[in-house]
């Protein structure tokens, strides 16, 4: 009997939700494991990086890795499977476009090492100790940690990758027919989201109630009122990023009675999702005067977070650019 096809699971910057989403997939992971020969999955199975360094090089026939890069050992790892496997799908947001870790990317990362660190409320630290690359250990062996790097990254940015798979998490239905066109062999070219290229408001179930001008006053958070289960969301003044996010959801947060937080990505004709966004946002406010616009637009309290939720290491402005006393304006790498 011919050799399984050897899959492998790894997780970077990552909250372990992409690993639940596998689980997600319920009776149909009994169909996934006895179909494939899983070589690595960190969060069940004891697997070793030497496993991996001892396989033939193009060995796994796919590695689907999820989470953000930050540190020197998500750098190293991530090389290792693309050296080993034929195939790699960037899982989830974190790994398609830096996903809520990359939130980070608005602060140094000195302010956020002196915040976990030394101010957090939590913190007693009065000696300001921080974790070294290097230590010596009580045998006199030397310790090392991996180097956490100035900035969060796509997967992408670090190698290269095969296929998309959008999602914070992917959908169980997208999960099970990336898996399933992987072992037919049936995948569209190199370089494709594995989900459909079109905006999230055209599989909405209420894109009928959506008018053509918004003509939005004032925006809410849906925390602090009642939204209404038939109209569309924006139309009702809440944040619903479904013009400039991808479909292929199921529209499941809309279902849910919650607006679209952009998990998607955008399509492949949108350069920037939180560009679009804003840029829709602006010119659905019913003023048409600056200071009314602005007026408007003061009532999204946190901009980066709403429009760049997942997606922040895929700006196009890139990260801060930090005011540094005595050294003027510094643009982040
Ligand atoms: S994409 Fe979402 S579910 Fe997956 S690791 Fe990132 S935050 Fe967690
Ligand atoms: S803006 Fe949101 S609620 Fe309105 S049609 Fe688009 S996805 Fe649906």
């Amino acid at each position: 009997m011919a050799d399984k096809p050897k899959i492998a699971f790894y997780w970077c910057a990552s909250c372990g939700g992409c690993e639940e989403a596998v689980v997600d997939l319920a009776e149909d992971i009994l169909s996934v494991v006895s179909a494939v020969d899983i070589v690595l999955w960190p969060v069940a199975m004891d697997f070793k990086k030497a496993d991996i360094e001892a396989m033939p090089d193009g060995s796994i026939a796919a590695s689907l890795i999820n989470g953000a890069i930050r540190t020197s050992e998500q750098e190293e790892f991530v090389r290792l499977l693309r050296k080993k496997s034929g195939a790699v799908i960037s899982f989830g947001s974190c790994a398609c476009t830096g996903g809520i870790p990359s939130l980070a990317n608005q602060f140094e990362k000195e302010r956020i090492l002196s915040y976990v660190y030394e101010q957090a409320p939590s913190v007693i630290n009065e000696l300001k100790t921080r974790p070294q690359l290097e230590s010596k250990g009580d045998e006199g062996h030397s310790l090392e940690l991996p180097a956490f790097r100035e900035m969060v990254r796509p997967l992408d940015e670090v190698i290269k990758v095969d296929y998309y798979l959008p999602g914070c998490p992917p959908t169980p239905k997208l999960i099970k027919e990336a898996v399933t066109a992987l072992l037919t062999g049936k995948l569209p070219p190199a370089g494709s989201t594995l989900a459909p290229d079109t905006a999230l408001c055209e599989e909405c179930p209420r894109k009928d109630s959506k008018p053509a001008d918004l003509a939005i006053s004032e925006f809410k958070m849906p925390s602090g009122a009642v939204i209404d289960p038939e109209k569309c969301m924006l139309a009702q003044g809440f944040i619903c990023m479904g013009p400039a996010t991808r479909g292929g959801c199921e529209a499941l947060c809309i279902k849910g009675n919650m607006p679209c937080t952009g998990c998607f990505g955008p399509t492949s004709r949108v350069k920037d999702q939180g560009a679009k966004m804003l840029s829709c946002v602006a010119s659905s406010a019913a003023g048409k005067e600056d200071a009314e616009i602005d007026k408007t637009l003061a009532g999204i309290p946190d901009p980066v977070g709403t429009f760049y939720r997942y997606g922040l290491a895929k700006c196009r402005l890139r990260g801060k650019a930090d005011r540094v006393p005595g050294k003027g304006v510094r643009q982040k790498a």
